[in-house]
């Protein structure tokens, strides 16, 4: 009966075998894990970026000129809307009293 001792000794071992290469994978330790992965994108969508209304006015909002008459008209946006002066000098009587002037495009 030496061979079948042979042969259930065989199996055996290469059952153990089998089992020990299972066992023995390595552990997936990695998987899963974070690996810095990116943080989430900001958002790029600002509300303050919202666009200005648009100057409703043909003409400066200080002196009431065309905008063209000084021929160096301006614009800038002041808190979300759009103002258009004819010059530069007309920018600082605005930032003076911009409320004063805000009140012509009232209901336009
Ligand atoms: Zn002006
Ligand atoms: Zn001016």
């Amino acid at each position: 009966m030496k061979s079948l001792l042979t042969l259930t000794l065989a199996l055996a071992l290469l059952s153990s075998l089998l089992a020990a290469s299972a066992t023995d994978k390595p552990a997936e330790k990695d998987k899963g894990h974070d690996h810095g992965a990116p943080a989430a994108k900001p958002s790029e969508d600002k509300k303050a970026d919202a666009p200005a209304k648009p100057y409703p006015l043909k003409t400066c909002i200080v002196s009431d000129n065309d905008l063209d008459s000084m021929g160096e008209q301006d614009s800038f946006v002041y808190e979300g809307q759009t103002i258009k002066v004819c010059c530069k000098a007309c920018i600082a009587k605005f930032e003076k009293n911009p409320a004063k002037y805000l009140k012509k495009l009232e209901g336009k």
